[in-house]
């Protein structure tokens, strides 16, 4: 009666162990992930060991009890590997084949060598206590570390179970080798199909639970995350635009110089045409040649403007093609009044043709103006003030660099330079070389900055090249590429 009774529990057991795994798949499939897999194997197998047990009679003993054995414990060692591997501490394998292994060796040598069907019971019973205590374990520092309420149902179901099992290893250390009484059999038998049954269904359900939790959570992240850079990249814009007004604020003399002098050249024009008109002096072809001076440098004045209302532009960062050789020469022709009024020798080699990189003009000549402007602040520091600039392909990448002659950075504050609110200068913010670094991230670029080998610094800008094919920038006309050395007058290393 009471053998019979376990045979059912055990085939009930061993279909429900069947059931649930197989829905969790079903249910879990799409993520495809080794924990999933793990964990349902584990199911599976306990399953197929319980109704190997329950077949018990109909199959031969050895299957019913040694292989049915190892396979519940295989079992269970994959249902806690999986929690293990989710956690990120999983068992090697070969430990776990190694377990199996002993956990045969010491069933057969109960089974066989003492003949103690008792202490065979015992055995069984402690094996799987320790491993439900495992799961346990598993699951409670889950629900702990992810306040998962999923691990805290599998943790909970499962310490049920194992408090069902400590009661049968206890009642089986009482009664030894005595027989059982069968209404306490069927009672221990009952509390342990109905735990096992619990934690079936309350661990599957749990362990779906953690999977969905996780990828709310995952989902919500991302969404945070994804809110999170567009509020940096906003303010990144922001900082970006702040610094080239500063930028232009730091060049206002060299502006007002820059733009002062056409202005004097049309008054001159000016002068002279009205001098000549009212003396009626005037040839036709003299006049017109006049004018042609005025219109010459109004353009002047028009296109200087021009580059600093859209230097200065707000808004959106604008991603097209843009010619590095390009950008790099008209920074140039902005600093030229201040390279030449500090006496500093640029050169810069011609290119045969454009340097493409993808990204925004504004923001890159930005970079390349910071980067210009400290190496000529770093060259008023010295006598020999020179910058030779270079652009070059390497591979998918284009780098240009900058060599300065300056005092160079000071190695005990290298690895400062370059973080925000860093600067040596009594004037500095701090802000354009962090700005730029961020700017060329956004370019999938970076930027160096070392002590050259024969002194002074080296700043490097890499940027991924323009794949060959891509659209061509407009390079106008008057921009095609000729060589360039801006030969700066020298004034003795005077301010
Ligand atoms: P700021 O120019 O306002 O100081 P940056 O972020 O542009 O801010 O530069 C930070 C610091 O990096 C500078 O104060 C300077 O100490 C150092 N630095 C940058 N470029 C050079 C260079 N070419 N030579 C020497 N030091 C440099």
């Amino acid at each position: 009666m009471t053998g019979q009774a376990s045979v059912t529990a055990y085939l009930f057991l061993g279909l429900i162990f069947l059931i649930m795994p197989s829905l969790t798949w079903v249910i879990l499939a799409r993520q495809r992930s080794r924990v999933v897999v793990l964990w349902c194997a584990g199911s599976l197998l306990y399953a197929g060991g319980m109704l190997l047990v329950g077949l018990r009679g109909s199959i031969p003993d050895w299957v019913s009890f040694a292989v049915a054995n190892l396979v519940t414990l295989a079992g269970l060692l994959s249902s806690i590997q999986a929690l293990r591997l989710d956690q990120g501490a999983p068992w090697r394998l070969r430990w776990m084949v190694v377990a199996g292994l002993v956990y045969l060796l010491n069933f057969e040598f109960i089974e066989r060598g003492l003949g103690n069907a008792p202490l065979r019971k015992e055995f069984i019973v402690l094996v799987h206590l320790t491993l439900l205590l495992q799961v346990v374990r598993w699951a409670w520092r889950i629900a702990r570390r992810q306040q998962s309420m999923g691990a805290l149902a599998i943790a909970g179901s499962h310490l049920l179970l194992a408090a069902a099992m400590l009661v049968r290893l206890v009642h089986l250390i009482q009664v030894g080798g005595g027989g059982e009484g069968p209404t306490r059999h069927l009672v221990e038998m009952g509390l342990l199909v109905s735990a096992g049954v619990l934690a079936a269904i309350v661990g599957d359900v749990g362990f779906i639970g953690i999977a969905l939790e996780r990828s709310a959570r995952q989902q919500l992240e991302a969404v945070a995350c994804k809110v999170r850079m567009e509020e940096s990249l906003r303010l990144g814009n922001q900082l970006a635009h702040l610094d080239r007004q500063r930028s232009l604020g730091l060049m206002a003399a060299t502006l007002a110089h820059e733009l002062n002098q056409p202005l004097m050249a049309i008054l001159a024009s000016a002068q002279a045409a009205r001098r000549g008109t009212a003396a009626n002096r005037l040839e036709p072809a003299q006049s017109l040649e006049l004018l042609d001076k005025v219109i010459a440098n109004s353009r002047r004045i028009s296109g200087i403007t021009e580059r600093i209302r859209s230097f200065i532009r707000p808004g959106e960062p604008h991603s097209a093609p843009v010619d590095l050789v390009r950008i790099t020469r008209e920074m140039l022709e902005l600093l030229q009044p201040d390279l030449q009024r500090h006496g500093v020798r640029v050169t810069f080699p011609a290119a045969s043709e454009p340097v493409l990189v993808q990204g925004d003009a504004i923001q890159l000549s930005q970079v390349v103006l910071n980067v210009l402007r400290n190496a000529l602040e770093a060259v008023q520091l010295v006598p020999d003030r020179s910058l030779q600039i270079q652009i070059t392909r390497s591979g998918s990448v284009a780098l240009l660099s900058i060599l300065d002659t300056g005092p160079g950075l000071d190695p005990g504050l290298a690895d400062q330079v370059g973080r925000p609110y860093f600067t040596t200068k009594d004037r500095g913010l701090g802000m354009g070389l962090s700005i730029s670094i961020a700017i060329l991230e956004q370019h999938q670029g970076n930027l160096t900055l070392r002590n050259a080998e024969g002194g002074g610094a080296c700043a490097v800008m890499q940027l991924p090249l323009l794949a060959p094919g891509s659209r061509q920038p407009r390079v106008p006309a008057e921009n095609a590429l000729a060589p360039l050395v801006v030969l700066a007058e020298s004034t003795g290393g005077g301010q």
